[in-house]
This record gives structure tokens, sequence and C-alpha cells, in this order.
């Protein structure tokens, strides 16, 4: 029987999270929902010279930001806690042990200057890589080349010393990654890893595997750079005789342009965020996010889920719950994925346009300090919101349906406002005045019979009504747009419209 699903994200608060962890968190969640699985997250920061205050919070807000709050983790509870690892320092100890007496692993009291020495000497010797490992460990200080009395003798002074894996050696370690098929390496390339530090606390390695073994973990699920060191976590399950979880290393983040991983400073250096919400160094730098930036979560998952994943279908939209239900391990490609700041903001005003009236107008109050009604607001989002991006430019774009434009389009007057257009305009008032039910259809039918009568194309007559009423040369449609601001507004703008208009074409 396979056992219940629990995945977990581990990230080391050394940091703001950047996308491609997101990523990863949200490929965790997604594979917990879908098999009815649990989500976790465990504080990795067993290296405390990294820790980074603010990290753990930061990461916390940004999962609430898009929606995938893990059911078990600091904060949150659950019966395998503590879940941050500093908090269960007291237990690794005894796994290392353990090791030591299976003879998987050794005492090692060589110093840090020693090691280095080590190093200098090999380099000199014409061997750049000096490893600690299954050939040179016998020359070195530890419990495999020194006798039990003087390990013991050293152990019962103090001695610092770290604990190491006992590297078996020329041995093929493999496992099957649920992503990349089967990966074999042999034992000849790994050192003799260190397992426990000399401050007493375990490496990221042994934490990581005796956290993910008590914690019933079913599936590892975590980025590309940690393949490498997927071959000494299966050894290690081996040694402690302990069933190993499922493996996916799910591929890298690819920078819009060129090659290589996706950085910070890419973001800076081609203006799109990297990290979901934003953060402020100790120093006071700010790096933006995507919350921040007007993006909404639903668009940033929709974006970040296709970084590496694809349904098979022609669906390109999704929402957390329908990627939820779509999502599987193999439909996650092993190829890199190249980071796409056009398509992440195609998501975004895709996302913009389902989202209701109602609730966009609700969005757009908070950014206007007028009182206009959410109904004449919704009315606007409807007119606007296929030419919006993000909720700001419902008035970059659309300014004039709440006040009076200020400025004219200089293109559409340059083109299109002849010697005839004051008059004609001002006849076209006069039509509007005499509509009886001011609305879309009337209006426009009025506007056709207008056209007729003057023997003129739509062309020639269309942009001058909508440059006076809205001061642009382009728009959603004309006759919806008057609908909405009234009949009054739209008289007193073409005769305001009408001077000001002249007076700008006259001084050009
Ligand atoms: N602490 C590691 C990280 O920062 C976790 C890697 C893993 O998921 O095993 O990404």
């Amino acid at each position: 029987m396979s056992r219940p699903v629990r995945v977990r994200f581990a990230p080391s608060p050394t940091g703001p999270l950047h996308m491609g962890g997101v990523r990863t968190a949200l490929y965790n969640y997604l594979f917990a929902k879908k098999h009815n699985g649990t989500f976790i997250i465990r504080i990795e920061d067993t290296d405390q010279t990294r820790f980074v205050p603010g990290a753990q919070d930061y990461i916390m807000d940004a999962f609430k930001w898009v929606g995938i709050m893990p059911t078990e983790g600091p904060g949150i509870g659950g019966e395998f806690g503590p879940y941050v690892q500093s908090e269960r320092k007291p237990m690794y100890r005894a796994y290392a042990e353990q090791l030591i007496q299976s003879d998987k692993a050794y005492y090692a009291f060589d110093s840090s200057e020693e090691l280095t020495q080590m190093r200098k000497q090999a380099e000199q010797m014409g061997m750049p890589n000096w490893q600690y490992n299954n050939v040179t460990r016998t020359s070195m200080k530890n419990s495999i080349s020194l006798s039990s009395d003087e390990v013991q003798k050293k152990l019962d002074n103090g001695d610092p010393y770290v604990i190491r894996m006992k590297m078996p050696r020329n041995v093929d370690v493999r496992f099957e990654d649920e992503i990349r098929g089967w990966v074999v390496v042999n034992t000849n390339n790994i050192d003799d890893k260190v397992l426990f530090k000399s401050d007493g606390m375990p490496t990221y390695h042994l934490a990581n595997i005796v956290d993910d073994h008590t914690m019933e973990i079913s599936h590892v699920i975590r980025g590309e750079e940690w393949l490498p060191s997927a071959p000494l976590h299966v050894l290690l399950y081996e040694a402690f005789g302990w069933e190993s979880p499922k493996f996916a290393h799910l591929p890298l983040l690819l920078k819009p342009d060129g090659n290589g991983k996706l950085s910070k400073r890419d973001g800076d250096r081609l203006d799109f965020p990297v990290f979901p919400t934003n953060w402020t160094t100790a120093e006071g730098e700010i790096f933006s996010g995507y919350r921040e930036k007007g993006y909404y979560p639903e668009s940033f998952i929709n974006m970040l889920a296709f970084l590496g994943w694809n349904p098979g279908t022609q669906q390109e939209l999704f929402s957390l719950e329908e990627l939820t239900q779509a999502f599987s391990l193999d439909r996650v490609s092993k190829a890199g994925a190249k980071f796409d700041p056009d398509k992440t903001k195609w998501f975004q005003q895709q996302h913009l346009r389902l989202r209701d009236n109602e609730v966009l107008a609700a969005e757009l109050k908070t950014l206007l300090d007028s009182d206009h009604s959410l109904e004449d607001l919704s009315i606007v989002c409807n007119l606007m919101k296929e030419r919006a991006t993000f909720i700001q430019d419902i008035i970059t774009e659309g300014g004039y349906l709440l006040e009076k434009p200020s400025s004219y389009d200089e293109k559409t007057i340059r083109k299109k406002w002849k010697e005839h257009a004051p008059g004609l305009m001002q006849e076209w008032s006069t039509e509007l005045q005499s509509i009886e039910s001011f609305n879309a259809e009337a209006i426009e039918s009025t506007f056709k019979v207008f056209l007729e009568v003057k023997e003129m194309g739509i062309g020639a007559v269309l942009p001058l009504f909508r440059l006076l009423v809205t001061g642009r040369g382009m728009g959603p449609s004309m006759f919806e747009i008057a609908e909405f601001l009234g009949r009054k507004e739209c008289v007193e703008r073409i005769s305001t419209g009408i001077l000001e208009v002249s007076n700008v074409s006259s001084n050009a």
C-alpha cells in the first residue's frame, strides 16, 4: 500500500523567497491537494551564519498572498513539530552517532587550518580539487585512521570534531526521479560529506533526511540545484535502514534572454519583479514584488505553474482550484523553463478580464479620492477592462470617464480636425440633444442617420466626436461612453472641446 502523500517546502531563511522558490512551493501544494495529502513548511536554519531576520515571516506572508498556505508548519502547528530545525537541534546528534555505531560515519578531528593546508599541498602537486574521501581519509585525523584509544582520548578531552559520512568506494547509487527517470551516480565522485558540525548542529544533509523521515514525507519535490545531493540522501536512507521518499527535481528557471539561471539581478536589469512581494534589505534597499506592482495572486501562480509544467491541452488560464485538478508530476519537464516577462503580463491581463466588474470597481475605488458610486465604477470597469493589464490602467486609459479631458490627442487633431469640424460637431451636438431616450443604441442609430444626411463616412466623424468627449484618438465604443456620461455631460464636453481644440489647432 502506498503511503499517504505528505510533501514539504523546506526553505532556508537566508533572504526573501525568489519566484523559483514560490514555484517549488506551489508544485508541492498542488501535488498535495491533488492527492488529498498534506503540504508542510519546514524552516531549514541549520546554517546560522546565513540567517536573515524577517525571512520566515516574509515567506509566510507571500504564501498567504498567493493562497497556498501549508497545513503544518511553524506558527500553524501539526503533530510532527517543531517545524524549525534549530528547535529540533537536540535530536540530531543521536542520529549521527547511530551511523558511527553502524560504521557508516566517523569522527573527524582535522581543524580547518589543517584542511586548508591539505588543499594547498594538493594544489601544489597538481591536484586542484582535493576531497576528503575514501582515498584521502586514511591520511587524515579521524576515527578510521586513529586508534580507538586515541579517538576516545580526543573525545574525552573535548577536542572539536565533525561527523563525516563514510562514503563507500565505487558503488553506483541509483534512484528513480519522478521527473528525470533513473539517475545513477558513482560514489567515487562524492566526498565524505560532513553530517554533523563542530558547533553541535547537523548539516543540511543530515537534518534534511532525518526530518523528512520523522515527518513521514512521501515525496521530496525540490529545485534541480539539489539533484547533486540526492545520491548522498539516498545512501543516508539506506544507512539508516529507512524507506526513502520519492524524489522529483524541478527544472531551473532561466533568464528571459540567453541562458543561465534567473537571478535577482535580472529583475533589476529587465525591470520585472523576481520576488512575490516587496523585500526591504537591512540596508533599506527595496526589491520590488509582484503584489506591489499590481499583479493578482491568481495571475502570478498561473504564470508560475506554466514555468516547467503544462496541462497537455490548449488551456492556459487556470484558477488555483483548476490547477489542483490538472497538475501532475509527469507533465513537469526536465528542461529549464525560460521566464517570459511579456507572458507574465499577459496572464495578468487575462485574469483582470476574468474578475467581475463589481470586484474591479471596489479595487478602483480604493485608488480614487473622488466619490463615484460603485455602480458607476463598475460600468467604467466594464468599458475599460479589455484595455487594461493592471487596475491602475483603468484610470490611465479611461480617466475621461471619471472627469473631463484636460488635453486632446494631437495626432487626431492633426489628421481629422479640418475647417468644417467645429460646425459639424455643433450640428451633431444638436442631434444628441434631440434624442428621446439617451442610450447607446439610440445614439448609434441617430449617428448613422447623421452620417447619411451628411454623406460622410464613419472615419470622418466618429474620431471628432471621440476627441471632444474623451480627448483621445482611441477607446471603447463611443456610444456606450456617451450613454454612461449622459446627454448633458456630452453636450458640455462638445462645446468646451470645440473651443479648446480650435485654439490648439490654430496655435499649431
Ligand atoms: N533548505 C533547502 C533549500 O533551501 C531545501 C532543499 C530540499 O528541499 O531538500 O532549498
